[in-house]
């Protein structure tokens, strides 16, 4: 990381109470490799290099957001719970079929 980019880190980190501003991840220091600069709005997609921009964000929501606008990521979000909540369903109707079998093999052995 160049002193310029670390500047503007700590500067971005200051202003936003060094929370992620995703997650709300809190770090302690502006120099945790954890902590990075990201581009509200993508610079692939036009995103300025200003302070209007730039926020600190955690690796992990850096990486998830990847090169989307927020609300393209909250669509993404949504959909991931969606389909978690979905696998829940599924296992609670594979735990219920599970112990009515066996219920069945309870019979077949008693
Ligand atoms: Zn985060």
């Amino acid at each position: 990381m160049t002193d310029t980019r670390r500047k503007k880190l700590k500067t971005i980190y200051v202003a936003n109470s060094g929370e992620c501003f995703y997650c709300g991840r809190k770090f302690i220091t502006p120099h945790d490799p954890e902590l990075t600069i990201d581009h509200i709005i993508p610079k692939s997609l036009g995103g300025e290099d200003d302070d209007g921009n730039l926020v600190p964000c955690c690796s992990k929501c850096n990486q998830e957001k990847n090169s989307y606008l927020p609300s393209e990521w909250i669509i993404r979000i949504e959909f991931k719970i969606a389909q978690v909540q979905k696998n829940i369903k599924i296992r609670k109707k594979m735990v219920k079929s599970l112990k009515l079998l066996k219920i069945r093999e309870e019979d077949l052995f008693s």
